[in-house]
């Protein structure tokens, strides 16, 4: 029987989004004076960590922040949403996590990040967290924004203590041959959108695999299954020689920064419940749409209420 309380363990970023919004992008060298200036909690490990408590999970977020206000403020936000961040990390002397982002009238953005305290998250500190913490049946969330080994031994511990280590390779960093190997061996499921799937497959300039392609070519690294998100077209999932295409609910999109967040964290739940991929997908589907459909990351972020009644 599946467990009645599903459990999910978030590893990864913390940030503050700084967000102006301007008529035009700023060029190079160029000025652009907007009017609106919004300060709100970011990061795609904290995006993940919210979608799946909304969506129903106990959940604990293990990240880094820096030992100033944001960083206080982001664990408070944290805790007020009802996360364990009992094991995150306060490194003195360092600045937390800041996204700087600019959003134009038409909707394009441009963002620089400053990864800050993210960058402190170590393979130490993930050997140092509490053999309870991972348990299994449970399900290990993974992303990209912390050092790269320190997801890979993320991924590898939860998976040696029998959860469902998910990773979501986001954003597509620059890896090595070696690190993407690790990555993938280490992961039971990977979640790459397509820019992430053409980037791990090592897709050559010219070349133009479709998504069942990148999925075999994926597979074939290691995970036992792959997800690929494809914006408003929904998934592909691939898992036991089988391919499905999971496709999205049509929505009025507003915002889809944090789509894909809202995605992994709602998939996460489904499986730490012990649905089917295929169903926790079609969750996760329903979660995603609903969040483009309202403005900023974790504000759109939907509640399980929401998403079962969505139709
Ligand atoms: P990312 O946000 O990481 O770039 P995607 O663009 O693939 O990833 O989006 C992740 C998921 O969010 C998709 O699989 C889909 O379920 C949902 N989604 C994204 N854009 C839309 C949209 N315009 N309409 C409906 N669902 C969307």
């Amino acid at each position: 029987m599946a467990d009645p309380t599903p459990r999910v363990v978030v590893i990864g970023s913390s940030n503050t989004d700084m967000t102006v919004r301007v008529p035009s992008l700023p060029g190079a060298g160029q000025t652009v004076l907007g009017r609106d200036f919004l300060v709100s909690a970011g990061g795609k490990g904290a995006n993940q960590a919210v979608a799946a408590r909304r969506a129903g999970a106990e959940v604990a977020f293990v990240t880094a922040v820096g030992d100033d206000d944001f960083g206080r403020r982001s664990l408070d936000g944290y805790r007020g949403e009802g996360i364990d961040v009992s094991f995150a990390k306060t490194v003195p002397g360092v600045a937390s996590g800041v996204a700087l982002i600019f959003v134009s009238e038409d909707g394009e953005n441009l963002i620089g990040v400053a990864s800050g305290a993210n960058l402190e998250l170590s393979p130490a500190d993930i050997d140092a967290l509490p053999d309870d913490l991972f348990r299994a049946g449970d399900v290990l969330l993974a992303g990209l924004e912390i050092p790269i080994p320190t997801a890979i031994r993320a991924l590898r511990r939860g998976k040696q203590a029998g959860m469902t280590a998910i990773l979501n390779p986001a954003p597509a960093p620059s890896l090595t041959e070696a690190e993407v190997g690790y990555l993938l061996a280490e992961a039971d499921v990977i979640t790459p959108n397509r820019i992430e799937a053409i980037m791990l497959a090592g897709v050559r300039p010219g070349e133009k695999p479709g998504p069942n392609a990148l999925a075999a070519g994926l597979l074939a690294m290691g995970p036992r299954s792959v997800v690929i998100t494809l914006g408003a077209e929904g998934c592909l999932i691939v898992h036991e020689g089988e391919s499905l295409a999971v496709p999205s609910p049509k929505v009025q999109a507003v915002d889809a920064v944090g789509a894909g967040d809202a995605f992994n964290g709602i998939l996460a739940v489904g499986l730490a419940e012990g649905l089917s991929l295929a169903d926790a997908a079609r969750r996760a589907v329903k979660g995603a749409a609903l969040a483009v459909t309202r403005p900023g990351a974790q504000p759109a972020l939907p509640t399980r209420s929401e998403i079962d009644a969505f139709p």
